[in-house]
């Protein structure tokens, strides 16, 4: 079980594209590690826009529960258009 997972997700940082990958699977590393949820938030991203960092900032699933924490969008941006209740 455990070597297929390891497997499958070998497998997958293999098909990180993009101009950045070798930072782009350093982060997918570090989100994998279980020890830093901010790489997770911004990895998922990533994925979630082909790996274009730029995308990122204009995200319109404005209901994801990612959306205030998403990375590279300027300081404190997303975290100022969170809903409040
Ligand atoms: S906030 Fe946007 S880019 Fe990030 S996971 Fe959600 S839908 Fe994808």
């Amino acid at each position: 079980m455990r070597n297929r997972l390891t497997e499958q997700r070998r497998r997958y940082r293999e098909t990180i594209p993009g101009a950045g990958k070798a930072g782009y699977q350093r982060k997918y590393d570090k989100a994998m590690s279980g020890r830093d949820p901010k790489a997770a938030i911004a990895a998922k991203c990533l994925d979630c826009m082909h790996w274009q960092q730029g995308r990122i900032k204009e995200c319109p699933i404005v209901y994801c529960p990612l959306w205030p924490y998403r990375p590279f969008t300027g300081r404190g941006e997303a975290a100022s258009l969170a809903l409040t209740t």
